[in-house]
């Protein structure tokens, strides 16, 4: 099949050099010239292992990019993977998206046959029915060829491609049985060569999903970021604890890692979107918001558990991990920042070191002492706060005794306790 992609950042860059692969021929489309030049060179717009040597495999065999529309109506499927963040309020903002919405139709108002729109962006339950739709409608003069649909996308950034290569499940939000058969001619290479759960609904309710879904791990981490804090006043182990409470087939030994919190670009706003959209209707969703509340509440105890054995003010402490997780450059809601902010807001002099997140962070923290390496950003501190479990921080040891005073506190559980060093665990 033919298909276009619009949208290349993590989702859509990912997507399009995935269906390169398993042998469609996709044209990638997106505003941002610079993305399109670094995507015609064969190069990745972002960190994301094995996408760089896709698209080095499939650019000018199979995928090309480009800046135009034009290729739209060639094409025979249509998915849109434009970022979906949030207002001041936490409500999703579908500017970006429905002004993409608006220009496929218009590429497609002269389509004699018909064509696939599909939404990739999350959004939320209500958005395709009574802004999508009408917008792609709008642009294409009403042509009746062309149907919206909805196909959410669950793959995790550090790990996009292995994800969408080989999802648990991949879910059509159609509302037509052409349309189902349409996304299933798609996704059929990626299903002979992989098993995967379909889900045949409507596109309200695959939105929906991946809402639910996001919540629920979301919720599931602040639930044991909370029991973590619990058994922390209780000098206990929250590892030990949910070891054996992951034995238990109904809850999963997955997710069980408290810490610092969730980050990134999809826990936080689409936790807070579905919050004010399920506000909007009258409910009120309480566990949610206390799920956002006991996350924002993690970095504020790191701090406090550095403070039990370092006075702030003129300090100088090193910040490990500034990306909201490892394998990926994203700094989006990384809880690096409210470590930082609250750090500095208390005097202190702030040294960081981040494998590859460093340039994003500088933009956002011009004042943070960014190093090369782990060592250099230790050696004379007076405290050091482990943030993103980059691998290379399980090997550090020495480097600790380089500090001037060597007190580390670990948001999570990457350091090996040992003699020498007053070593704090967040929940353990
Ligand atoms: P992103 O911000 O990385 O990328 C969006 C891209 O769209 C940018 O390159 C931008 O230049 C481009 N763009 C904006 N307006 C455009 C237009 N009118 N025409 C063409 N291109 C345009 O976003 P992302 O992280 O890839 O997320 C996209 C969607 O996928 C969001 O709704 C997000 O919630 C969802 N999602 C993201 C992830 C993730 O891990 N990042 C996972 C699942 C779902």
């Amino acid at each position: 099949m033919h298909i276009s992609v619009i949208g290349s950042g993590y989702v859509g860059t990912t997507v399009a050099a995935c269906f390169a692969e398993l042998g469609h021929e996709v044209t990638a489309i997106d505003i941002d010239e610079d993305v399109v030049n670094t995507l015609n060179e064969g190069k990745a717009p972002i960190d994301e292992p094995g996408l760089e040597d896709l698209l080095e495999k499939r650019v000018g065999d199979r995928l090309e990019a480009t800046t135009s529309y034009d290729a739209v109506p060639e094409s025979d499927v249509t998915f849109l993977a434009i970022g979906t963040p949030s207002n001041e309020d936490g409500s999703i903002d579908l500017t970006a998206l429905e002004a993409a919405a608006e220009a496929t139709g218009e590429a497609l108002a002269e389509k004699s046959e018909r064509h696939l729109v599909v939404i990739k962006s999350t959004v939320t339950p209500m958005s395709i029915e009574n802004v999508l739709e009408p917008a792609v409608k709008r642009g294409a003069n009403d042509n009746e060829n062309i149907e919206v649909g909805m196909n959410p996308e669950f793959l995790r950034e550090g790990s996009a491609v292995s994800d969408f290569m080989h999802p648990d499940k991949v879910v059509y939000g159609t509302r037509s049985e052409w349309a189902t058969e349409r996304l299933h001619e798609v996704f059929e290479p990626l299903l002979e060569q992989h098993e995967a759960d379909i889900v045949e609904t409507d596109p309200a309710t695959a939105s929906m999903t991946k809402y639910a879904n996001n919540a629920f791990l979301a919720s599931k981490i602040s639930l044991v970021n909370d029991l973590g804090n619990i058994c922390k006043e209780f000098g206990l182990d929250a590892y030990e604890v949910m070891e054996a409470v992951g034995l238990d087939d109904r809850i999963s030994e997955q997710f069980l890692r408290s810490g610092v919190g969730w980050g990134g670009s999809c826990f936080p706003k689409d936790v807070n979107a579905i919050i004010a959209a399920a506000r909007e209707t009258g409910y009120d969703p309480a566990l949610l918001e206390a799920t956002v509340e006991i996350n924002d509440r993690q970095p504020d105890r790191m701090l406090d558990l550095l403070t039990n054995h370092v006075d702030l003010e003129d300090a100088h402490i090193t910040v490990l991990g500034l990306s909201f997780k490892p394998n990926t450059d994203d700094i989006r809601n990384s809880r690096a920042i409210p470590v930082i902010e609250a750090l500095q807001s208390q005097g202190a002099t702030v040294s960081a070191y981040d494998p590859v997140a460093t340039d994003e962070m500088a933009t956002k923290f011009p004042d943070v002492n960014y190093t090369e390496t782990a060592a250099d950003a230790l050696r004379g501190a007076d405290g050091a706060l482990v943030v993103t479990d980059w691998d290379e921080f399980s090997d550090l040891d020495a480097e600790f005794d380089e500090m001037a005073t060597p007190v580390v506190v670990d948001g999570r559980r990457c350091i090996t306790r040992r003699e020498g060093i007053v070593y704090e665990g967040l929940t353990w």
